[in-house]
């Protein structure tokens, strides 16, 4: 095939316009570089392409997305668990679940936007525990990129240190936020009694106005994309400052296959395909910025491969692809007698929680080490197609039926449901990695990924902790618990590997080029000019989601970059 060569020459190539690469390009661009975007998916403008403002039942569908939509027709993603054309295959007998966005924004089109910054132990846990890795970095490096986060994307919380006691839960630049729902001031009550901490929640969600967008005005449909801008994706706070530079330009459907270098070992561009027609093009920069999601950045490096590189690009140390995390999940609902028959009221507020629970127990304490966060679930918001499935079985229904009864039955009992999820932190391990599989290319003859994966007891023993913890918190609120337990042989409930897409690791960041592939800037030891700006470079997980830090590092290797092209010495 023929390889179109662009002739122009890029200060800076992104790969990839999710968290990571958006931010990268609005810092860059700011700094005055010339920035090409690569991105494998189209472009989407959410005011325009998105179902913000539509009922349930207008879909066309009953609610069904298909394969591209797995979280129903009306989501804001184009993506998904499997892709046609684009297969990964999987140790045998082990099992992870990769779901990948294919649009501009990535999955911040349709993020949880739950936004937990991470505190001072997150970055130092070897020390405290002795397992794992430390970070090369600190938690007061970090510290300014995540106030500029607070204040230029915007998130609304509260400073709740003082309250809680725990000191691994930082202050923050809040906005005010959302007053708790009915069955939140229960949960809360319950958590109380409990001495379970249970604060607002901190979501990247504007109660007010800032830079130009609108505060929220409580649809509760963040997952289809938000229309007014009210809530963070990349499309809608990072790219469009980014634009306005001048200095972007945005290459849509490029699917990258490998990032090329000199014989001296610099990266010298990318080469991607063009997803609508087959075509084979490279674009020549100066800098490279790998940001496709943890994964997608792994394994980019090792399809680039080379005689100075043979294990791919930046790898000698054989470090790409290893200590591949995910958070720990697991979830369990109830149902909450004091909740039936309540008056239609409406309880839509932001799309997800306005309260929830930070990890608060002292681990050793413990016979697992690291912790959980709670995410809270329930309500009476626009229910979805297959809502309440399963009301012939309800706790407190009888038994279902047909026409006008069934229609009062949904009426009783609709939000009488509590659900609790937990999200923690995994601690990395051997055993867990992605590589290259020698038998397997996609539909562009790009070699795929392998996955090999395994949970450790010390995860098993926190859902284990997460289940008792949430039966005590539905029984405390009266409730009956409707999730069966789940022993040993079934993880203690936890999903498997990738379901809460939280996955990181892959290109970790170290002082020790032979243990890691980044320093402590996500600079390639061996590579000065390839950086990396997604999940990849993380030690290690926290008990908090990762996108807000994900957000905060490629701030802050963005403006270390800028400094260096500015300087020349890169
Ligand atoms: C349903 C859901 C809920 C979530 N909730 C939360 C939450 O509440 N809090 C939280 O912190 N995190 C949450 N996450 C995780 C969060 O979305 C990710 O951590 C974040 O989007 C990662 O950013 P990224 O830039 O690494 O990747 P992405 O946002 O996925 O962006 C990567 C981009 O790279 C593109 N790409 C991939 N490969 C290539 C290639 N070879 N060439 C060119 N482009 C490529 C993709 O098309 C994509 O657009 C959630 C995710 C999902 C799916
Ligand atoms: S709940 Fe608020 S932030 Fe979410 S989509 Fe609606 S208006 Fe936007």
């Amino acid at each position: 095939m023929q390889v179109i060569e662009s002739s122009k020459e890029y200060d800076v190539i992104i790969v990839g316009s999710g968290a990571g690469g958006g931010m990268a390009a609005y810092v860059l661009t700011k700094a005055g570089a010339n920035v090409a975007l690569l991105e494998a998916g189209a472009l989407w403008d959410v005011a325009k392409d998105g179902a913000m403002f539509k009922w349930s039942y207008d879909s066309p569908r009953r609610g069904f997305g298909g394969k591209e939509k797995p979280f129903g027709e009306f989501d804001g993603c184009i993506g998904g668990w499997e892709m046609d054309g684009e297969p990964y295959t999987m140790a045998p007998g082990e099992r992870w679940d990769w779901f990948r966005a294919r649009m501009l924004g990535g999955r911040t089109n349709h993020w949880g936007r739950i936004s937990l910054r991470w505190g001072p132990d997150d970055f130092r846990r070897k020390g405290i525990d002795g397992l794992g890795d430390d970070w090369p970095i600190t938690y007061d490096d970090i510290k300014p990129y995540y106030d500029n986060c607070d204040r230029f994307i915007g998130i609304f919380g509260n400073n709740h240190a003082s309250e809680t006691g725990l000191h691994n839960e930082p202050d923050g630049i809040f906005q005010p936020p959302p007053k708790p729902r009915g069955y939140e001031l229960l949960i809360k009550d319950a958590c109380d009694k409990l001495k379970i901490p249970c604060v607002p929640a901190r979501m990247s969600i504007l109660t007010q106005p800032l830079n130009g967008r609108a505060a929220c005005h409580y649809c509760g449909q963040c997952g289809r994309g938000c229309g007014t801008h009210s809530n963070f994706s990349s499309p809608t706070v990072l790219l469009p400052p980014a634009e306005k530079t001048g200095k972007l330009t945005v290459v849509p459907h490029a699917m990258a296959r490998e990032v090329l270098s000199d014989d001296e070992g610099r990266a010298t561009g990318v080469s991607y395909v063009n997803t609508t027609n087959g075509q084979e093009t490279t674009l020549r920069g100066k800098i490279v910025v790998l940001a496709a999601s943890a994964c997608e950045s792994a394994r980019l490096l090792l399809n680039s491969t080379s005689p100075r590189f043979p294990k791919g690009l930046a790898n000698n140390s054989g470090v790409v692809g290893k200590y591949l995390i995910d958070s720990t999940g697991m979830s369990v609902s109830g149902f909450i007698p004091k909740l039936v028959d309540l008056p239609s009221v409406n309880e839509d507020g932001v799309g997800g929680m306005h309260l929830y629970t930070p990890w608060w127990v002292d681990n050793r304490k413990l016979d697992f080490p690291r912790g959980y966060h709670i995410e809270i679930g329930g309500g009476r918001r626009m229910p979805g197609y297959g809502f309440m499935g399963g009301i012939e079985e309800h706790p407190g229904g009888s038994g279902g039926g047909y026409g006008k009864a069934l229609k009062e039955e949904y009426r009783r009992l609709y939000g009488t449901g509590v659900g609790f999820a937990l999200r923690g932190e995994m601690i990395p391990n051997k055993d867990s990695y992605c590589e290259i599989d020698p038998e397997v290319v996609d539909q562009w003859g790009i070699p795929v990924l392998r996955f090999h994966f395994k949970w450790s007891d010390h995860e098993r023993k926190q859902a284990k902790h997460g289940q008792e913890t949430f039966r005590e918190i539905i029984q405390t609120m009266g409730g009956t618990v409707t999730t069966p337990w789940r022993d040993h042989d079934q993880d203690y409930g936890l999903e498997p590997g990738g379901r809460i897409i939280h996955e990181s690791g892959t290109i970790r960041m170290g002082n020790e080029p032979k243990a890691s592939v980044l320093n402590k800037y996500c600079q390639a030891h061996e590579v000065p000019n390839l950086f990396v700006c997604d999940g990849a470079p993380f030690v290690s997980q926290a008990d908090k989601n990762l996108t807000w830090t994900i957000l905060a590092f490629a701030w802050r290797t963005s403006e270390y970059i800028a400094e260096q092209w500015k300087k020349r010495s890169i």
